[in-house]
Protein backbone atom coordinates (compact mmCIF):
# COMPACT_ATOMS: atom_id res chain seq x y z
CA UNK A 1 0.00 0.00 0.00
CA UNK A 2 1.35 3.73 -0.44
CA UNK A 3 -0.58 5.92 1.17
CA UNK A 4 0.58 8.92 -1.26
CA UNK A 5 -0.43 12.49 -1.23
CA UNK A 6 -1.60 12.92 -4.70
CA UNK A 7 -4.86 14.59 -4.23
CA UNK A 8 -5.22 17.81 -3.71
CA UNK A 9 -7.46 20.06 -2.40
CA UNK A 10 -6.36 24.01 -1.61
CA UNK A 11 -5.12 26.39 -0.79
CA UNK A 12 -8.59 27.74 -2.56
CA UNK A 13 -8.66 25.41 -5.05
CA UNK A 14 -12.22 24.94 -6.36
CA UNK A 15 -11.21 21.92 -9.00
CA UNK A 16 -10.90 19.43 -6.43
CA UNK A 17 -13.45 17.68 -4.45
CA UNK A 18 -13.30 18.56 -1.10
CA UNK A 19 -11.42 21.52 -1.62
CA UNK A 20 -10.80 23.99 1.29
CA UNK A 21 -9.01 27.59 1.93
CA UNK A 22 -5.74 27.31 3.89
CA UNK A 23 -5.62 29.50 6.88
CA UNK A 24 -2.00 30.51 6.03
CA UNK A 25 -1.95 31.24 10.05
CA UNK A 26 -2.39 28.00 10.89
CA UNK A 27 1.41 26.51 12.31
CA UNK A 28 -0.22 23.41 12.87
CA UNK A 29 1.56 21.93 9.72
CA UNK A 30 4.00 18.57 9.96
CA UNK A 31 5.70 16.22 7.85
CA UNK A 32 3.01 14.31 7.16
CA UNK A 33 0.19 14.52 9.53
CA UNK A 34 -3.01 16.16 11.07
CA UNK A 35 -4.07 19.81 10.84
CA UNK A 36 -6.33 20.25 7.72
CA UNK A 37 -9.89 20.38 10.01
CA UNK A 38 -10.26 16.47 8.63
CA UNK A 39 -10.18 17.56 4.87
CA UNK A 40 -6.10 16.63 4.65
CA UNK A 41 -2.75 16.40 6.16
CA UNK A 42 -0.56 19.32 5.33
CA UNK A 43 3.28 18.75 3.96
CA UNK A 44 6.06 20.57 5.42
CA UNK A 45 7.29 22.66 2.71
CA UNK A 46 4.10 22.37 0.66
CA UNK A 47 1.39 24.69 0.63
CA UNK A 48 -2.03 23.59 0.64
CA UNK A 49 -4.12 20.03 1.88
CA UNK A 50 -3.30 16.93 0.77
CA UNK A 51 -5.51 13.88 0.92
CA UNK A 52 -4.07 10.18 1.30
CA UNK A 53 -5.11 8.23 -1.51
CA UNK A 54 -4.45 4.49 -0.40
CA UNK A 55 -3.22 2.82 -3.97
CA UNK A 56 -3.15 -1.53 -3.38
CA UNK A 57 -1.14 -2.97 -5.78
CA UNK A 58 -2.06 -6.66 -6.72
CA UNK A 59 0.17 -8.82 -8.68
CA UNK A 60 -2.84 -11.22 -10.22
CA UNK A 61 -6.42 -9.83 -11.23
CA UNK A 62 -9.59 -8.70 -10.00
CA UNK A 63 -11.31 -11.44 -7.60
CA UNK A 64 -14.35 -12.38 -7.38
CA UNK A 65 -15.38 -11.85 -3.70
CA UNK A 66 -14.56 -8.58 -2.48
CA UNK A 67 -11.37 -8.75 -0.02
CA UNK A 68 -9.21 -6.73 -2.02
CA UNK A 69 -11.78 -3.86 -1.37
CA UNK A 70 -12.06 -4.65 2.09
CA UNK A 71 -8.30 -4.94 2.86
CA UNK A 72 -8.03 -1.38 1.01
CA UNK A 73 -11.14 0.06 2.90
CA UNK A 74 -9.00 -1.09 6.36
CA UNK A 75 -5.96 0.59 5.31
CA UNK A 76 -8.30 3.80 4.84
CA UNK A 77 -9.77 3.26 8.03
CA UNK A 78 -6.10 3.32 9.79
CA UNK A 79 -5.08 6.27 7.94
CA UNK A 80 -8.31 8.35 8.36
CA UNK A 81 -7.77 7.12 12.50
CA UNK A 82 -4.03 8.62 12.31
CA UNK A 83 -4.14 11.55 10.56
CA UNK A 84 -7.79 12.34 11.26
CA UNK A 85 -8.59 13.14 7.96
CA UNK A 86 -11.67 11.65 5.45
CA UNK A 87 -10.58 9.80 2.45
CA UNK A 88 -13.17 9.06 0.24
CA UNK A 89 -12.00 6.85 -2.01
CA UNK A 90 -8.65 4.85 -3.04
CA UNK A 91 -7.81 2.22 -5.81
CA UNK A 92 -6.49 -1.46 -6.42
CA UNK A 93 -4.29 -1.87 -9.06
CA UNK A 94 -3.92 -5.40 -11.04
CA UNK A 95 -0.64 -6.23 -12.74
CA UNK A 96 -1.70 -8.70 -14.47
CA UNK A 97 -4.48 -6.78 -16.38
CA UNK A 98 -2.69 -3.76 -16.03
CA UNK A 99 -5.95 -2.30 -14.77
CA UNK A 100 -7.03 0.09 -11.64
CA UNK A 101 -9.99 -0.59 -9.84
CA UNK A 102 -11.32 2.67 -8.40
CA UNK A 103 -13.03 1.81 -4.47
CA UNK A 104 -15.43 4.24 -3.02
CA UNK A 105 -15.34 3.76 0.75
CA UNK A 106 -19.07 3.42 1.22
CA UNK A 107 -21.39 2.82 4.63
CA UNK A 108 -21.50 -0.67 3.78
CA UNK A 109 -17.95 -1.26 2.70
CA UNK A 110 -16.75 0.45 5.85
CA UNK A 111 -19.65 -1.61 7.46
CA UNK A 112 -17.93 -4.86 6.54
CA UNK A 113 -14.69 -3.95 7.03
CA UNK A 114 -15.16 -2.83 10.48
CA UNK A 115 -17.32 -6.25 11.14
CA UNK A 116 -14.61 -8.48 10.08
CA UNK A 117 -11.88 -6.32 11.94
CA UNK A 118 -13.98 -7.23 14.92
CA UNK A 119 -14.27 -10.53 14.51
CA UNK A 120 -10.51 -10.63 13.75
CA UNK A 121 -10.05 -8.93 17.18
CA UNK A 122 -12.25 -11.58 19.18
CA UNK A 123 -10.26 -14.31 17.16
CA UNK A 124 -6.69 -13.47 18.47
CA UNK A 125 -8.30 -12.46 21.94
CA UNK A 126 -9.47 -15.90 22.30
CA UNK A 127 -5.98 -17.21 20.67
CA UNK A 128 -8.23 -19.13 17.84
CA UNK A 129 -7.10 -19.50 14.30
CA UNK A 130 -9.63 -19.87 12.15
CA UNK A 131 -9.59 -22.72 9.64
CA UNK A 132 -9.90 -22.38 6.03
CA UNK A 133 -9.69 -24.78 3.56
CA UNK A 134 -7.19 -24.67 0.62
CA UNK A 135 -8.33 -23.11 -2.17
CA UNK A 136 -5.44 -23.36 -5.19
CA UNK A 137 -7.12 -20.30 -7.37
CA UNK A 138 -7.10 -18.51 -3.86
CA UNK A 139 -4.20 -19.89 -2.21
CA UNK A 140 -1.66 -20.24 -4.72
CA UNK A 141 -1.58 -16.41 -5.80
CA UNK A 142 -1.75 -15.73 -1.71
CA UNK A 143 1.71 -13.80 -0.59
CA UNK A 144 0.75 -15.42 3.49
CA UNK A 145 0.80 -19.01 1.74
CA UNK A 146 4.56 -19.36 2.96
CA UNK A 147 3.42 -18.31 6.56
CA UNK A 148 -0.31 -19.90 7.14
CA UNK A 149 0.49 -23.40 5.20
CA UNK A 150 -3.10 -24.33 4.12
CA UNK A 151 -2.66 -27.83 2.62
CA UNK A 152 -1.21 -28.83 6.31
CA UNK A 153 -3.19 -26.65 8.57
CA UNK A 154 -6.58 -26.34 6.29
CA UNK A 155 -9.72 -27.74 6.77
CA UNK A 156 -9.95 -31.15 6.89
CA UNK A 157 -10.81 -32.49 3.24
CA UNK A 158 -13.88 -35.19 3.52
CA UNK A 159 -12.95 -38.80 3.57
CA UNK A 160 -14.17 -38.60 -0.53
CA UNK A 161 -11.97 -36.06 -1.30
CA UNK A 162 -8.93 -37.72 0.50
CA UNK A 163 -9.86 -40.78 -1.76
CA UNK A 164 -10.29 -39.25 -4.80
CA UNK A 165 -6.84 -37.81 -4.71
CA UNK A 166 -5.58 -40.93 -3.18
CA UNK A 167 -7.35 -42.82 -6.27
CA UNK A 168 -5.68 -39.70 -8.38
CA UNK A 169 -2.41 -40.39 -7.39
S1 LIG B 1 -2.97 -19.01 1.79
FE1 LIG B 1 -4.11 -18.75 3.72
S2 LIG B 1 -4.43 -16.54 3.90
FE2 LIG B 1 -3.86 -16.95 1.77
S3 LIG B 1 -5.83 -17.20 0.69
FE3 LIG B 1 -5.18 -19.26 1.32
S4 LIG B 1 -6.18 -19.59 3.32
FE4 LIG B 1 -6.26 -17.36 2.90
Amino acid sequence: MSPSAVSRSGPNRSAEPGAVAEDPSDSSASPFGKGGGGLGVRLRGVRGLWRPYPVEYKRGQKKRGNFDRVQLCAQALCLEEMLTVCIADGALFYGRTRRREIVTFDHALRDETERLATRMHTLHREGRTPVVPYDSKRCDRCSLIGRCIPKTTGAAPSVEKYIRLALAG
